[in-house]
């Protein structure tokens, strides 16, 4: 297989992430990958087990379920074991408890070790999540950290919920995101931190179509550097 990229896109939840890296992956016909969509997946598994605070049967959720992410008309599909739980994952509840699930070191290595794993079989990545550029692939090609203002990245996330239906306060998406921040980035295991190489983009002002050119332009530097071709880039 001839040598592609590992382009690590990591950032607070609002900030940019999951917008930015689809398009760059599809622009550059790289494998997409939502590392968050995973530690949903194990929470809403814990939550529909009932078994939210036993951490033993949390960790064997992780390592027994068959996880399997496809990306299907710019939307992550999750299945679990042949069920397809897309739907679920997203939900306010999930998001009151993914960050609690992500302090588990064993689930990580877990959800890290397929992480590796995607990235191996398809070779040519664009990943993105909270600890991508720092703990997955500290060797990535590129790597890039999104911040966006609290109040912007509310407003992103309440107007997603408001196009699915879902009721819920800007107060309390403000809420949750400032909770998920606070836990992310103070857990001892993978917390979320800009890798000391990666470029920081602020979000807040930037048009989505610039957030990818940009991006874009440090995917060519790093092609060149690497000696790898990009096809009609
Ligand atoms: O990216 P998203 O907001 O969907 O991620 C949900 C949660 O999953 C984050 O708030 C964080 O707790 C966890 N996560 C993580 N490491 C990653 C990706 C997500 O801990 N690489």
């Amino acid at each position: 297989m001839s040598k592609r990229l590992i382009v690590a896109i990591d950032g607070p939840a609002g900030s940019g992430k999951s917008t930015s890296a689809k398009l760059v992956a599809q622009k550059l016909g790289y494998l997409y990958i939502d590392t968050g969509a995973m530690y949903r997946t194990v929470t809403y598994l814990a939550i529909n087990n009932n078994v939210l605070k036993n951490k033993h049967a949390i960790i064997n959720l992780a390592m027994n379920s068959n996880i399997v992410l496809k990306f299907i008309d710019g939307v992550t599909h999750v299945s679990v074991d042949g069920n397809d739980i897309s739907e679920h994952i997203r939900l306010p509840e999930v998001n009151l408890n993914v960050s609690d699930i992500s302090t588990i070191e064993e689930v990580r290595k877990i959800l890290v070790d397929k992480q590796r794993k995607l990235a191996e079989e398809n070779c040519g990545v664009v990943m993105e999540g909270r600890d991508i550029g720092t703990v997955v692939f500290p060797d990535a090609n590129v790597k890039i950290f999104l911040i966006a203002s609290i109040d912007e990245r509310a407003r992103r996330r309440a107007k997603e919920y408001d196009e699915k239906g879902v009721t819920i306060t800007l107060e309390e998406v403000k809420a949750n995101l400032q909770q998920r921040d606070k836990i992310d980035s103070t857990r001892d295991v993978s917390p979320l931190t800009k890798a000391p190489d990666a470029i920081e983009v602020d979000t807040s002002n930037v048009s989505i179509q610039q957030q990818v050119d940009l991006i874009l332009g440090h995917v060519k530097q790093a092609a060149k550097k690497e000696g790898i071709e990009l096809g009609n880039l």
